[in-house]
C-alpha cells in the first residue's frame, strides 16, 4: 500500500476540475446503492468526477470489525473500474488513526484550493448522524454536501440549520447495505446484481464474510 496517492502525485490533472464529488465510505463492500449514488450525484450536480475514499478506520463504528483495508481497497478499484469519471483516493488509507472527514476534506482543500467546488456525497443515514461528526461546524463550512434518500432514513427531521447546507437527492430506493450483504455472504445467499460482478468475484475468491 505504498502508492503515491493520485492526487499528490505530479502529474495528475485534478487542477482542471472545478467541481468535483467525494464519496467517503467503509465500502466493506462497495454495492451499487454507492455507485448509483454517486452516478447520480455527478451527473444531477455537473460534477467533473467523484473520488472514492474508503476510510482506514471508521471514526463511527470503533468497536466494530471491519475487513482489512487491502481488501476494501481492491474491491473499490475494481468496482470503479469501469467508469471514466471515478476515482479512488487513498488519502485515508495512507493517514494512520480514526479516518475523519475533516481531515480528508482539509488535505483536499490544499490540493485544490478554493475556487473549487467541493461536493461530499453522503447516503440519508451518514447525514443524520451530522451532529456527531467530528469537528462538523468546521467541516460544513469547508465543503458543501449531498445526501442521497435512503430507505428507512428520513431527512425532514432534520434541523433547519442543517437543511440550508444540504444538497437533497432523491433517487429510487435502494435497500441495499454492506451489512446486508455480508450477512448474505455468511448465509450462503446471493450478492448477484447487489454487487458488481468483480466485486462478487473478488469476495468469493478471498473467501470474506465467512
Ligand atoms: P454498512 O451497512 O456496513 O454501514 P453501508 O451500506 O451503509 O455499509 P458505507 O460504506 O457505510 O455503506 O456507506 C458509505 C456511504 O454510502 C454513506 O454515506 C452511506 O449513507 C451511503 N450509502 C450506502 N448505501 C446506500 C444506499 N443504498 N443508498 C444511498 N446511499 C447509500
Ligand atoms: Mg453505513
Amino acid at each position: 500500500m505504498n502508492k503515491i496517492p493520485k492526487e499528490l502525485s505530479k502529474d495528475s490533472n485534478h487542477k482542471n476540475s472545478d467541481r468535483f464529488g467525494i464519496m467517503g465510505g467503509v465500502f466493506d463492500p462497495i454495492h451499487i446503492g454507492h455507485l448509483f449514488t454517486a452516478e447520480e450525484a455527478r451527473i444531477r450536480l455537473k460534477l467533473s468526477k467523484v473520488i472514492f475514499v474508503p476510510c482506514l478506520q471508521p471514526s463511527h463504528k470503533r468497536n466494530d470489525f471491519v475487513t482489512d483495508i487491502k481488501h476494501r481497497l481492491e474491491m473499490t478499484y475494481r468496482a470503479i473500474e469501469d467508469n471514466p469519471f471515478f476515482e479512488v483516493s487513498e488519502i485515508e488509507v495512507n493517514r494512520p488513526g480514526p479516518s475523519y472527514t475533516i481531515d480528508t476534506i482539509k488535505e483536499f482543500r490544499k490540493i485544490y484550493g478554493w475556487r473549487t467546488d467541493i461536493f461530499f456525497i453522503t447516503g440519508a443515514d451518514a447525514f443524520l448522524e451530522i451532529d456527531s461528526w467530528y469537528k462538523k461546524d468546521e467541516l460544513l463550512k469547508l465543503c458543501q454536501f449531498v445526501a442521497a434518500t435512503r430507505p428507512g432514513y428520513d431527512l425532514d427531521k432534520l434541523h433547519d440549520n442543517f437543511k440550508n447546507v444540504l444538497n437533497i437527492m432523491e433517487i429510487p430506493a435502494l435497500a441495499i447495505s454492506s451489512t446486508d450483504i455480508r450477512f448474505r455472504v455468511k448465509n450462503n445467499l446471493s450478492i448477484k446484481y447487489i454487487v458488481l460482478d468483480v466485486v462478487k468475484d473478488y469476495i468469493y475468491e478471498n473467501r470474506l464474510y465467512l
